[in-house]
């Protein structure tokens, strides 16, 4: 039993680990454990990860992750 499998949203309640959030919640963010690419708004097909922690921590969604499409 990881903590994955009890991620939850502070804010609003939502039982990330079910695939549930809400609309227009910052915590959230628009998704529950994984969201499209933030950069490239998924054209690039890659999938951010929920950083639970940081999440609950700071009251809006943070996210690991990289875009296919960007170069450095
Ligand atoms: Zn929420
Ligand atoms: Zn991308």
């Amino acid at each position: 039993m990881g903590e994955q499998s009890q991620a939850r949203c502070r804010t609003c309640g939502a039982l990330w680990h079910a695939g549930q959030w809400t609309e227009g919640c910052v915590e959230c963010g628009g998704g529950a454990m994984e969201i499209d690419c933030l950069i490239c708004r998924g054209r690039c097909g890659s999938k951010w990860e929920r950083a639970v922690l940081d999440s609950n921590d700071f009251g809006d969604a943070h996210w690991f992750g990289t875009c296919r499409l960007s170069r450095p």
